[in-house]
Protein backbone atom coordinates (compact mmCIF):
# COMPACT_ATOMS: atom_id res chain seq x y z
CA UNK A 1 0.00 0.00 0.00
CA UNK A 2 3.15 1.93 -0.07
CA UNK A 3 3.23 5.24 -2.51
CA UNK A 4 6.28 6.33 -3.64
CA UNK A 5 4.74 9.47 -5.50
CA UNK A 6 4.51 12.67 -3.14
CA UNK A 7 0.83 13.50 -3.32
CA UNK A 8 1.99 17.34 -2.28
CA UNK A 9 3.62 18.01 -5.26
CA UNK A 10 0.89 16.77 -8.07
CA UNK A 11 -0.40 19.95 -9.83
CA UNK A 12 0.09 19.02 -13.56
CA UNK A 13 -3.41 18.82 -15.05
CA UNK A 14 -3.86 15.25 -16.91
CA UNK A 15 -5.91 15.22 -20.03
CA UNK A 16 -5.83 12.18 -20.79
CA UNK A 17 -9.08 10.10 -20.06
CA UNK A 18 -8.87 6.87 -17.63
CA UNK A 19 -9.50 3.86 -19.62
CA UNK A 20 -11.66 1.60 -18.21
CA UNK A 21 -10.52 -1.31 -19.61
CA UNK A 22 -7.68 -2.00 -17.41
CA UNK A 23 -10.17 -2.57 -14.60
CA UNK A 24 -10.81 -6.48 -13.79
CA UNK A 25 -14.87 -5.97 -12.96
CA UNK A 26 -15.25 -8.90 -10.43
CA UNK A 27 -12.27 -7.55 -8.47
CA UNK A 28 -12.71 -5.25 -5.42
CA UNK A 29 -10.06 -1.91 -5.38
CA UNK A 30 -9.09 0.44 -2.99
CA UNK A 31 -8.82 3.69 -3.60
CA UNK A 32 -4.88 3.44 -4.00
CA UNK A 33 -5.00 0.67 -6.17
CA UNK A 34 -7.82 2.64 -8.50
CA UNK A 35 -5.27 5.52 -8.54
CA UNK A 36 -2.76 3.63 -10.02
CA UNK A 37 -4.86 1.16 -12.15
CA UNK A 38 -5.97 4.20 -13.77
CA UNK A 39 -3.00 6.71 -13.32
CA UNK A 40 -5.18 9.25 -11.90
CA UNK A 41 -4.74 11.25 -8.43
CA UNK A 42 -6.03 9.51 -5.60
CA UNK A 43 -8.32 12.85 -5.14
CA UNK A 44 -9.80 12.30 -8.11
CA UNK A 45 -10.91 9.13 -6.69
CA UNK A 46 -12.61 10.48 -3.77
CA UNK A 47 -14.35 13.21 -6.13
CA UNK A 48 -16.02 10.16 -7.91
CA UNK A 49 -17.27 8.56 -4.82
CA UNK A 50 -18.97 12.48 -3.53
CA UNK A 51 -20.40 12.66 -6.89
CA UNK A 52 -21.76 8.85 -6.60
CA UNK A 53 -19.59 6.13 -7.63
CA UNK A 54 -20.91 3.28 -5.81
CA UNK A 55 -18.43 1.50 -2.30
CA UNK A 56 -18.93 -1.65 -1.12
CA UNK A 57 -19.77 -0.87 2.58
CA UNK A 58 -18.82 1.74 4.99
CA UNK A 59 -15.84 -0.25 6.53
CA UNK A 60 -12.10 0.87 6.25
CA UNK A 61 -10.72 0.93 3.64
CA UNK A 62 -13.05 2.16 1.35
CA UNK A 63 -13.60 -0.33 -1.41
CA UNK A 64 -14.85 -0.34 -4.91
CA UNK A 65 -15.41 -2.92 -7.46
CA UNK A 66 -14.39 -3.15 -11.01
CA UNK A 67 -17.70 -3.37 -12.38
CA UNK A 68 -19.00 -0.25 -10.49
CA UNK A 69 -16.30 1.61 -11.50
CA UNK A 70 -16.20 1.44 -14.91
CA UNK A 71 -19.55 1.95 -15.25
CA UNK A 72 -19.25 5.10 -13.73
CA UNK A 73 -16.91 6.07 -16.30
CA UNK A 74 -19.45 5.36 -18.65
CA UNK A 75 -21.42 7.98 -17.21
CA UNK A 76 -18.94 10.53 -17.44
CA UNK A 77 -17.99 10.06 -21.36
CA UNK A 78 -22.24 9.89 -21.47
CA UNK A 79 -22.01 13.28 -19.51
CA UNK A 80 -19.51 14.61 -22.11
CA UNK A 81 -21.94 13.82 -25.18
CA UNK A 82 -25.31 15.28 -23.84
CA UNK A 83 -25.66 19.20 -23.89
CA UNK A 84 -26.67 20.90 -20.68
CA UNK A 85 -28.41 24.04 -21.99
CA UNK A 86 -28.00 27.75 -19.90
CA UNK A 87 -28.56 27.02 -15.98
CA UNK A 88 -28.55 23.43 -16.88
CA UNK A 89 -26.42 21.12 -15.12
CA UNK A 90 -25.67 17.01 -15.75
CA UNK A 91 -26.27 15.04 -13.18
CA UNK A 92 -24.01 11.75 -12.71
CA UNK A 93 -26.65 9.75 -11.33
CA UNK A 94 -29.84 10.42 -13.09
CA UNK A 95 -27.79 10.59 -16.76
CA UNK A 96 -29.58 13.77 -17.42
CA UNK A 97 -29.21 17.62 -17.53
CA UNK A 98 -30.97 19.33 -14.74
CA UNK A 99 -31.81 22.79 -13.57
CA UNK A 100 -30.42 22.67 -10.15
CA UNK A 101 -32.47 22.37 -7.28
CA UNK A 102 -33.33 25.66 -6.07
CA UNK A 103 -32.10 27.28 -8.83
CA UNK A 104 -28.40 27.37 -6.29
CA UNK A 105 -25.05 26.80 -7.66
CA UNK A 106 -21.82 27.69 -6.10
CA UNK A 107 -19.20 28.31 -8.35
CA UNK A 108 -16.30 27.21 -6.86
CA UNK A 109 -13.28 29.08 -8.70
CA UNK A 110 -9.73 27.40 -8.84
CA UNK A 111 -7.88 29.99 -10.43
CA UNK A 112 -9.09 34.10 -11.47
CA UNK A 113 -10.17 31.87 -14.71
CA UNK A 114 -12.05 29.64 -14.13
CA UNK A 115 -13.15 27.15 -12.09
CA UNK A 116 -16.01 24.62 -11.50
CA UNK A 117 -20.45 25.24 -10.82
CA UNK A 118 -21.10 22.44 -8.04
CA UNK A 119 -25.05 21.88 -7.37
CA UNK A 120 -27.50 19.51 -6.23
CA UNK A 121 -30.04 17.57 -8.20
CA UNK A 122 -33.30 18.36 -7.54
CA UNK A 123 -34.60 14.41 -8.26
CA UNK A 124 -31.64 12.43 -6.42
CA UNK A 125 -29.81 14.83 -4.38
CA UNK A 126 -26.38 14.05 -5.94
CA UNK A 127 -23.59 16.31 -6.96
CA UNK A 128 -23.67 17.73 -10.07
CA UNK A 129 -20.53 19.89 -11.69
CA UNK A 130 -19.92 21.86 -14.69
CA UNK A 131 -16.69 23.33 -15.53
CA UNK A 132 -17.14 27.43 -16.70
CA UNK A 133 -14.56 30.12 -17.09
CA UNK A 134 -15.50 32.82 -15.39
CA UNK A 135 -15.85 34.49 -18.58
CA UNK A 136 -18.46 32.77 -19.50
CA UNK A 137 -20.22 31.62 -16.15
CA UNK A 138 -22.99 34.32 -17.02
CA UNK A 139 -24.02 32.31 -19.81
CA UNK A 140 -23.37 28.97 -18.60
CA UNK A 141 -25.10 30.20 -15.17
CA UNK A 142 -28.44 31.14 -17.13
CA UNK A 143 -30.59 32.50 -14.45
CA UNK A 144 -29.28 30.35 -11.41
CA UNK A 145 -28.44 32.23 -8.16
CA UNK A 146 -24.65 31.57 -7.96
CA UNK A 147 -22.56 31.47 -4.82
CA UNK A 148 -19.30 32.53 -5.72
CA UNK A 149 -16.76 30.74 -3.58
CA UNK A 150 -12.11 30.12 -4.06
CA UNK A 151 -10.93 26.86 -4.33
CA UNK A 152 -8.77 25.99 -0.49
CA UNK A 153 -6.15 24.60 -2.49
CA UNK A 154 -4.89 24.53 -6.33
CA UNK A 155 -4.74 20.71 -6.33
CA UNK A 156 -8.45 20.93 -5.88
CA UNK A 157 -8.20 22.17 -9.80
CA UNK A 158 -7.64 18.56 -10.42
CA UNK A 159 -9.94 17.04 -8.20
CA UNK A 160 -12.62 18.43 -9.67
CA UNK A 161 -14.44 15.46 -11.92
CA UNK A 162 -13.64 16.26 -15.36
CA UNK A 163 -17.19 16.73 -16.52
CA UNK A 164 -17.99 19.18 -19.78
CA UNK A 165 -20.75 19.20 -21.10
CA UNK A 166 -21.34 19.56 -24.90
CA UNK A 167 -20.47 23.99 -25.20
CA UNK A 168 -22.04 24.69 -29.16
CA UNK A 169 -25.59 25.15 -27.76
CA UNK A 170 -24.97 27.92 -25.66
CA UNK A 171 -23.93 30.86 -26.92
ZN1 LIG B 1 -29.83 13.33 -10.24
Amino acid sequence: MRSDRSESLVTTRRTRRPDRRRLKALRSYTIEEVARTLDIHRNTVRNWIKAGLPVIDSKRPILMLGSDLAEFLLRRRDARRQPCQAGEMFCLKCRKPREPAGRMADFVASSVTSGALVAICPVCEGLMYRRASLARLYVVAGALDVHVTWAQRRIEDTAIPNVNCHQGHEA
